[in-house]
């Protein structure tokens, strides 16, 4: 419970927010001097060159978005009219749009407590329930790698293509290889948020030259090789921009600088917050993540009531306790940055029809209302892990640019809410 008061941080401490270098404006000048002013140039082509040097694949397509490159990914997994996918369930709505926009119908595996990710067991319950599914998107969240070997021989073993979802975990590793490498198609974003950004753009990546191609003439709107404008193929306008290009260009030397500071800021928080009844946000111990976003979980004992509904929050302040609600209009008040935990999808109005799988089965009752949070799994666990993540989780300020004072000041805040 707050009682403290402090002064209002002066210039806003920022989520996550570009961090330029000047290179960019180098090589996006380069771009108008040069009149590339287009779809097609050098900064498109080294980037894409980088990309995937650095992550170890063959081909890196450059897109408009990860979006985009998402959208492309479920064309190449072959999603038709109908088809049920698996999707990662707590994660930003872009991992499972893309799905719907070919006519697939979402349906979500429940996440566990170790990293966050897909739980390898909901999914293995989820091909017991839905056996003739054939595709899986997985994403990596807030940098820390999921279990992949566990899932991916899960999906072996039933024949079904991965789509990696690496947005938001760019530079990561699992076993020493990057995130990114793992799906059949794999993407990452530069939204503007992200580790690296070109203030938007994405990328997928491919070991197959022909599936390359491929996603370069969808993403130019499909044109024959013909004297005119020639399509046999629905095409789409995704090609990234040379002008974004030269951003990303700029940055792709820096992602390991930002990783370094992404994870002093994780570790800084965890020494700040060791004597609080909060977590970090996991690390996976097979892999390396790239801090992405540092967030913090209550433990259940130092939970204020808290109520969500659709779009509001109301929460009754208690001594030594706190919540997410709590912690984060606090920091709004003295002009820090938090966020929620990704609502998860089977939460989401949009989605509240589709099916929901966690570990110990069918999510959904028979007339689909929720097993609530409060639902406890034969092993004392909540049965719904996401919606447990969401309610007690929340994502802390974790800019580049935060000084440690600033960092400081933020734990600070933390832990007078507890007080
Ligand atoms: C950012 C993000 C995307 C989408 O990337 P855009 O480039 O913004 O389209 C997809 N999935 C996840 C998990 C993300 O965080």
């Amino acid at each position: 419970m707050i009682t403290k008061e402090f002064t209002a941080f002066q210039n806003k401490v920022w989520l996550s927010s570009p961090t330029m270098h000047g290179d960019e404006l180098k090589y996006m000048t380069e771009a108008f001097e040069t009149n590339w002013m287009s779809t097609v140039g050098k900064n498109i082509n080294e980037v894409e060159q980088m990309a995937a040097e650095k992550i170890g694949r063959k081909y890196a397509v450059a897109l408009s978005s990860g979006t985009a490159a998402l959208h492309l990914a479920m064309k190449l997994a072959g999603i038709k009219q109908g088809d049920k996918v698996f999707c990662s369930d707590m994660t930003f709505d872009a991992t499972v749009n893309p799905v719907v926009y070919e006519g697939g119908v979402p349906v979500f595996v429940d996440t566990e407590y170790d990293t966050w990710n897909m739980d390898p067991v909901a999914l293995e319950k989820a091909f017991e329930i839905y056996p003739d599914v054939k595709v899986v998107i997985v994403a990596h969240l807030y940098g820390t790698p999921g279990k992949i070997d566990e899932i991916k021989a899960i999906c072996d073993k039933h024949s079904a293509v991965i789509v990696e979802d690496a947005a938001e975990s760019f530079g990561a590793t699992y076993k020493g290889k990057q995130t990114g490498t793992f799906g059949n198609f794999s993407i990452i974003s530069y939204n503007g948020n992200k580790v690296v950004t070109g203030s938007s753009g994405g990328m997928l990546l491919t070991d197959d030259l022909e599936v390359a191609n491929k996603v370069r003439k969808w993403s130019t709107q499909s044109r024959e090789n013909a004297p005119w404008y020639q399509h046999e193929e629905i095409g789409y306008n995704y090609r990234m921009s040379n002008v974004i290009a030269g951003v990303v260009r700029g940055q792709l030397p820096y992602l390991e600088e930002h990783i370094a500071q992404k994870k002093a800021i994780y570790e800084r928080y965890r020494e700040g917050f060791k004597d609080l009844p909060v977590k970090m946000n996991p690390l996976n111990t097979e892999g390396v993540a790239n801090y992405w976003l540092s967030c913090l979980i209550i433990d259940e004992d130092a939970m204020c009531k808290q109520v969500r509904s659709e779009n509001e929050a109301l929460y009754i302040a208690e001594h030594g306790k706190s919540c997410s609600t709590e912690i984060l209009e606090t920091l709004a008040k003295y002009n820090a940055e938090g966020r929620p935990i990704w609502k998860p999808m089977h939460m989401q109005p949009i989605y509240r029809m589709n099916g929901f799988v966690t570990r110990e089965g069918n999510g959904r009752c028979k007339n689909n209302a929720y097993i609530s949070g409060g639902t406890v799994g034969v092993d004392g666990l909540p049965l719904d892990v996401g919606m447990d993540i969401f309610e007690r989780g929340l994502c802390l300020p974790s800019d580049n640019k935060m000084t440690a004072n600033e960092q400081d000041k933020v734990i600070e805040i933390i832990w007078a809410c507890f007080e």
